[in-house]
């Protein structure tokens, strides 16, 4: 009976995988919704996202793109959101229609999906784009369960472009480029420390909706610019840095619990928010920390205040995001719109609109 099961399960897998080994029909231009393909019983979906036909085609800065199927349909469905399909980038998948006792499964690329369930009872994933990934294509393969019990199969195709970083020359003080043994063995502890915080165990969301700046109106330094400090190539730019004064206050970018709050050697003092579904929001070079360990904030909550503190060259904001081990432009989770499936209340004690805020001057620091 025991092995019934097994050769069950395992036959089971065996179709899905196989469902999505055969070819798949590619749509280049602006995303289109497929239709339905029936076969040998599986119904699949299949789409192609390519928000640029070319590389040198840039997608435009906050242009979404997205691909759904038959909304109509009273099956379970999937959607995918994204800004523009490059390293550093986030997708959003969200399913509708699901049974709501078998969540879905599903893979980006060799990657397992972890879904998680939003207030309306839609299913939401992140596929992350990681600053390192290797362009090309990559597959987005879903098991779905249908209100009957019944299995649906769900497939996307992504077009990876590439995309060219500039190369940024910085000259900071050189005890942050040639490091001394005692701060070597403090960066490599750090880095150790941060790695488990954004391995921590996939939770339920704690975020409520769209995200924001947590400097609204900052004039903001480009994810992911190869860096060159003091002359020497350095790993590249994780976050965006956004320029403001000392002492300006830095804000929550959506809700979550505090993982950890002190100073550290490359980013001084830093706050990491998690906010759940395995994202992180990571605030550094901070002059005063104004949270604590533990501490659960809303959407908007004053964190702490820029600073200089860290490798730096001047007071400014880096603020970066994780999807677990992936790292992904914090302005690619703000284009993201969560409002169908995420709608924040309006009795929210912050607003979701951002405050009107002062334009800060570039003083090009990093
Ligand atoms: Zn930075």
């Amino acid at each position: 009976m025991k092995s019934d099961l097994i050769s069950n399960r395992v036959v089971r897998r065996f179709a899905f995988r196989a469902a999505f080994a055969l070819p798949l029909a590619v749509f280049s231009g602006d995303v289109v919704a497929a239709p339905y393909w029936r076969l040998s019983g599986i119904m699949l979906s299949a789409m192609c996202g390519d928000a640029a036909a070319a590389p040198s085609q840039a997608p435009s800065g906050n242009a979404l793109g997205t691909a759904g199927g038959d909304a109509a349909a009273a099956e379970p469905n999937a959607s995918i959101q994204y800004r523009a399909l490059e390293p550093g980038e986030v997708v959003l998948i969200a399913v509708e229609g699901n049974n709501r006792a078998i969540p879905p499964s599903g893979f980006f690329g060799r990657k397992t999906l972890s879904f998680f369930r939003a207030s309306g009872g839609a299913y939401l994933a992140f596929a992350a784009l990681d600053l390192g990934i290797s362009t090309g294509t990559r597959r987005i393969d879903l098991e779905l369960t249908g209100t009957d019990g019944r299995p649906h199969y769900w497939g996307a195709e992504l077009l990876i472009h590439p995309k060219q970083f500039p190369v940024q020359e910085l000259n900071v003080d050189p005890n942050y480029v040639n490091l001394r043994k005692t701060d070597a063995e403090r960066a490599e502890i750090e880095a150790d420390r941060l790695h488990d915080i954004f391995a921590r165990k996939y939770s339920p969301q704690l975020f409520k909706g769209n995200f924001i700046s947590p400097i609204p109106g900052a004039l903001t330094s480009r994810f992911g610019e190869r860096r060159v400090f003091n002359g020497v190539l350095k790993a590249p730019h994780s976050g965006a840095d956004l320029r403001a004064p000392e002492g300006a206050p830095v804000q929550a970018c959506a809700e979550g619990k505090i993982a950890f709050v002190g100073p550290m050697f490359y980013q001084g003092n830093t706050v990491i928010l998690d906010h759940g579904a395995g994202l992180f929001s990571l605030y550094a070079h901070l002059s005063k920390i104004l949270v604590r360990e533990g501490e659960s904030v809303s959407q908007g909550k004053i964190l702490g205040q820029v600073g200089a503190t860290g490798r730096v060259t001047g007071p400014h904001l880096h603020w970066g995001t994780q999807l677990g081990a992936a790292r992904v432009d914090p302005f690619s989770i703000v284009a993201l719109d969560f409002s169908r499936w995420l709608p924040r209340r309006p009795a929210s004690p912050s607003a979701t609109k951002a405050a009107p805020s002062p334009k800060y001057p570039d003083r090009s620091t990093r």
